[in-house]
């Protein structure tokens, strides 16, 4: 898929609206359109990587600001002390349908383990 065809990538353009929660220079934080808990937004780079481990492999300290910002936006939704699960699917089997790495921020209830 190209950058152009990337549904998040037309997020961080303005191309298709969201509820923003956080934002820094190289990352955006956004509701998850279809909420699994209270809170549960998507923490992406502003930058195209496909995966967690792309993102990982890029370098220049962007994996690390990513995880700042999911618990920045996890502090601002008021579960960073009850707690909160932070979820990278990875790949077709673990769900992830949505090819722009993206953090899943989920709390504000109990979360069971293991997940299904
Ligand atoms: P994945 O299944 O790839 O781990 O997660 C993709 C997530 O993106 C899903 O939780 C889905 O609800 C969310 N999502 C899909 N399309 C949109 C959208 O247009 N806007 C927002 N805010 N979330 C979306
Ligand atoms: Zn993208």
């Amino acid at each position: 898929m190209s950058e152009a065809d990337c549904l998040f990538c037309r997020i961080v353009a303005g191309e298709i609206p969201a509820k923003i929660v956080h934002e820094t220079d190289r990352t955006v934080a956004f509701r998850d359109v279809d909420p699994q808990a209270p809170t549960h937004v998507l923490v992406i780079p502003r930058d195209h990587h496909p995966t967690v481990a792309a993102l990982a492999a890029a370098g220049g300290g962007l994996a690390e600001e990513v995880l700042a910002a999911a618990h920045e936006a996890a502090r601002l939704e008021g579960v960073a002390e009850t707690g909160y699960r932070l979820v990278f699917n990875t790949g077709p089997e673990a769900g992830q349908t949505v090819f722009h790495v993206h953090g899943h921020v989920i709390g504000g209830r109990g979360l069971n383990w293991p997940p299904g």
